[in-house]
């Protein structure tokens, strides 16, 4: 299977991406060669160029088209100057790549609200390095739009002058949330939504779930492919979901409109208690050792190193936050689609709804109300969404929208 296949419905992008990889494999090769004439790999005709952001609604598949490129450039298949180019998705290159573990590609995921000048600091020098492996030094950043303003111009300058086997890959989902002196430096590459079919058809062959059950999901998810396979194979995202499409039958009266908010709340603050669950002693257990708390003193730090130690807290509840955050706006997500069908059903739309599987509660609420109320209870679910952005208390903001969405 190659690289690309993960690529679901995005063909003009997939082309772009085969051309630059394989004039970046004829570079690598002609230098290797010691090809003195060898062009610089950004000159005119080439397809590669060393910094490219790719950009696409939630769930287009900005990270995964970033990291099969990556994947591409690293390739070392024999075969990779025949036909299908580099990319093969099986030799060493491709697969480490793609697992997370090769030396010379930097995948750069956050969980936090932001980016530093600190981090990226470490990243442009990083970057600076020469490529172990000969090829290319990629650093993929999955969130360029969570970069601060001090933080992109650090990047900046190693965008304007990247060292000559460096390329750097940005994803945002949208050209607006990068700083514009580094977008026009990209070349920028549009992932679309796909269609609710392809995300299935790839359920299906690449994660092995029925086909049922995929095309469901797809529909459910509106061609989110992260969120469509984690309804597909988590129990606990389904029953999650299901309680959502519930909340518009339970908002009748103040009293049931204040229930629901808090268990939004409570269900967004459980996810990052999971999280933490899962990842935060492991953390912490790694740091202690890396620092060298001794086994038989107690497990206790040596002098000078609760610096690190805080640090590491400090990180872990930011990131709490940021799950917690996901979580609530995921629920939003959920609502709003849920409304978006109410009101294709009020006006007799021929749109397919999302939520086929809510039909019994779609068709009461869509019954017993207006298309006027259903775009009013739309617009304060954006409210909420834009409450949160501001930093408004998160059980406040959902008070107020649920509040909003009471009949009438
Ligand atoms: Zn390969």
């Amino acid at each position: 299977m190659a690289v690309w296949d993960d690529l679901v419905g995005q063909d003009r992008v997939t082309e772009q991406l085969a051309a630059a990889a394989r004039d970046a494999d004829a570079f690598v090769t002609a230098a290797a060669a010691g090809g003195s004439g060898a062009a610089e790999s950004g000159g005119a005709a080439s397809k590669m160029t060393h910094a490219w952001l790719f950009t696409g609604p939630p769930g287009s598949g900005r990270a995964t088209a970033a990291r099969a490129f990556a994947a591409a450039l690293q390739c070392v298949s024999p075969d990779r100057a025949l036909g299908a180019g580099p990319g093969c998705g099986f030799c060493d290159g491709c697969h480490t790549t793609l697992v997370g573990t090769h030396a010379d590609v930097e995948i750069v995921r956050t969980d936090l609200l932001s980016i530093g000048v600190k981090e990226t600091r470490d990243l442009v020098r990083r970057a600076q390095l020469s490529p172990a492996g000969g090829r290319w030094q990629v650093i993929v950043l999955e969130d360029a739009d969570r970069l601060t303003e001090g933080a992109g111009n650090v990047l900046l300058k190693a965008v304007e002058e990247p060292a000559p086997r460096t390329v750097w890959l940005l994803c945002a989902p949208s050209l607006e949330d990068v700083l514009p002196t580094i977008r026009s430096r990209c070349r920028s590459l549009t992932l679309r939504t796909p269609s609710a079919a392809a995300v299935a058809d790839v359920l299906v062959r690449r994660d092995g779930i029925e086909p049922e059950l995929a095309a469901q999901v797809a529909r459910a998810t509106q061609g989110h492919i992260g969120r469509a396979r984690r309804l597909a194979t988590d129990e606990r995202a389904r029953t999650r979901r299901e309680a959502v499409l519930k909340l518009p039958l339970r908002v009748a009266d103040v009293g049931g409109c204040l229930k629901a908010a808090q268990e939004l709340i409570d269900a967004a603050a459980e996810d990052a208690k999971q999280v933490a669950e899962e990842v935060d002693a492991k953390e912490t257990e790694e740091l202690r050792a890396a620092l060298g708390a001794a086994a038989g003193t107690g497990g206790r730090l040596p002098r000078g190193t609760a610096g690190a130690m805080k640090e590491l807290q400090d990180r872990q509840k930011r990131r709490a936050t940021r799950t917690q955050r996901d979580s609530l706006d995921l629920a939003l997500t959920e609502l709003t689609g849920f409304y978006r069908d109410v009101l294709a059903i009020q006006l007799g739309s021929r749109v397919e709804i999302a939520n086929a599987d809510a039909r019994d509660t779609l068709q009461r609420v869509a019954s017993g109300s207006r298309p006027e109320s259903t775009l009013r209870r739309i617009e304060a679910i954006g409210a909420c969404r834009q409450a949160l952005d501001r930093n408004v208390a998160p059980l406040l903001a959902v008070e107020a929208m649920t509040v909003a969405l009471r009949a009438g």
